[in-house]
């Protein structure tokens, strides 16, 4: 039998939502979301009362981060903007050490301004930028260069040109302008045909609508 996520049940071939497992769901990632710890959670769960998803007293904090990064949550117990702010949440704590909260040593360049915007639509994971031996610089899921398909089925790296030159045209700017990406971008989806969709910050959306 395939495996069966946290929060739903079962019945004949289809998954349904169930109910009591899939508020424990709801309040882990509230409570995330509101800035609690994974190990917070733990010891919230443990205090509850509730066994994690294979039974045991306590759940483990890798649990927690795991039903965090579960996309199938999206629609039937988290909405689609609930689950994508936790991502980009645990993108930017995921840089610093839970224990000590001291800044992890980065791993990858933060500071182009790119990095942290566009955001995966098939897994929710940050794009990564990625210089070709030619010189060419696209930009693929996180979770694809690391995992292949196995970690994300979405197919598109996309060069930083197309994306650049996509930006403009949308914001209509005539050159790329860092300042004006930063001030008014909150993230870009990039979806399954390659195609992105841009997420203004709560100020330019009515700028640009209007
Ligand atoms: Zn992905």
């Amino acid at each position: 039998m395939a495996y069966i996520p946290y929060g739903f049940v079962q019945k004949q071939d289809d998954l349904f939502v169930d109910p009591k497992p899939a508020e424990v769901v709801q309040a882990i990632f509230h409570r995330y979301s509101n800035g609690d710890s994974l190990g917070g959670i733990v010891d919230f769960l443990f205090v509850q009362g509730i066994p994690s998803p294979t039974g045991q007293e306590r759940w483990t904090r890798p649990a927690i981060s795991k039903l965090l990064s579960n996309s199938k949550y999206i629609g039937y117990i988290i909405s689609f903007e609930d689950y994508f702010a936790v991502q980009v949440d645990k993108g930017n704590r995921s840089n610093i050490d839970e224990d000590t909260n001291q800044r992890k040593a980065t791993r990858y360049s933060s500071h182009n301004v790119l990095s942290g915007l566009l955001v995966c639509a098939e897994c929710g994971a940050y794009y990564r930028r990625i210089t070709r031996p030619s010189g060419e610089v696209v930009w693929r899921c996180a979770n694809k260069v690391e995992h292949g398909k196995k970690g994300c089925k979405n197919e598109p790296s996309i060069s930083e040109t197309t994306i650049k030159e996509h930006i403009c045209i949308t914001l209509n700017i005539a050159g790329w302008d860092e300042e004006v990406i930063r001030s008014s971008i909150e993230r870009i989806l990039i979806r399954h045909d390659g195609s992105l969709e841009i997420d203004y910050k709560h100020e330019m959306r009515h700028i640009l609508e209007y």
